[in-house]
């Protein structure tokens, strides 16, 4: 007797929550890198692995801290020509513009001549977990803060709102996140809807009956194990808030 495999080696979700018939590959042209907590690859919405799947020039590293960009790439860079999404928000003031992307100094303010900012990057950073666990992937490495600095005004509402509770209003999954800073670069709305194929049928298959064969589930693999997938997405986390911050300030002194 053998038990099915409880997990997709592609997209990992769980065998009835495989998403991989939805996946198709983007040859994008600025390259993507995500920064996963390691206790947030256990999350069933967790979508950093989709944005592997669905972006060509893309790469996952799961850990705490790396000791530059380059180490992570294997190349050198111009940190000028990368962006991150800022852990902040940018800040009320005299002006405050409503623009979908805003490049912020770093105190948070936009700055002048963003957009063309934004034309010149070659890639852009997401940090991939809670809210706490991406406010300390941001700690450990300084590095990220001489990367351009992107805070999104999403003006959509994120999907994660039909699975599961919202710290903030503003929060999108990661995949969102790329999907929206991509469509935005390629000044192409259909590179979004394109994107999120994957993560609109997984929230599909989670709303459906779940099939209900014994099925051994291995209690160190999901903190929710006796949960029902309703349940566990209750509980869960929003895997990357963005944006969200407190003290930016305190963050810059680390590094300067
Ligand atoms: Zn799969």
């Amino acid at each position: 007797m053998s038990a099915p495999a409880p997990f997709c080696a592609t997209c990992h979700k769980p065998s009835h929550l495989c998403i991989c018939e939805a996946v198709e590959a983007l040859d994008n042209s600025v390259f993507v890198v995500v920064l996963q907590h390691p206790q947030e690859k256990r999350e069933t919405l967790s979508t950093a692995q989709l944005v592997k799947l669905q972006l060509k020039n893309s790469l996952i590293r799961i850990g705490l801290s790396w000791p530059s960009l380059k180490r992570i790439l294997g190349r050198e860079v111009d940190y000028k020509k990368w962006g991150v999404l800022y852990l902040g928000t940018a800040k009320q003031g005299e002006q405050t513009p409503e623009d979908e992307i805003a490049v912020v100094d770093r105190n948070g303010r936009p700055v002048h001549g963003g957009d063309a900012i934004l034309a010149n990057l070659e890639g852009i950073i997401l940090l991939d977990g809670t809210w706490s666990q991406a406010k300390a992937l941001w700690w450990r490495n300084p590095w990220l803060l001489k990367c351009q600095r992107l805070i999104l005004h999403p003006h959509f509402r994120s999907l994660y709102g039909e699975a599961r509770r919202e710290p903030r209003k503003e929060s999108v999954s990661t995949l969102e996140a790329a999907a929206f800073v991509l469509a935005y670069m390629d000044d192409d709305p259909e590179v979004f809807h394109h994107l999120m194929q994957p993560f609109q049928l997984l929230l599909k298959k989670m709303r459906q009956p779940r099939p209900r064969p014994q099925r051994i589930q291995p209690a160190t693999e999901q903190a929710g194990a006796g949960q029902t997938e309703e349940q566990a997405a209750e509980t869960a986390v929003v895997d990357t808030p963005i944006p969200v911050a407190d003290t930016p300030a305190a963050v810059d002194k680390t590094a300067e």
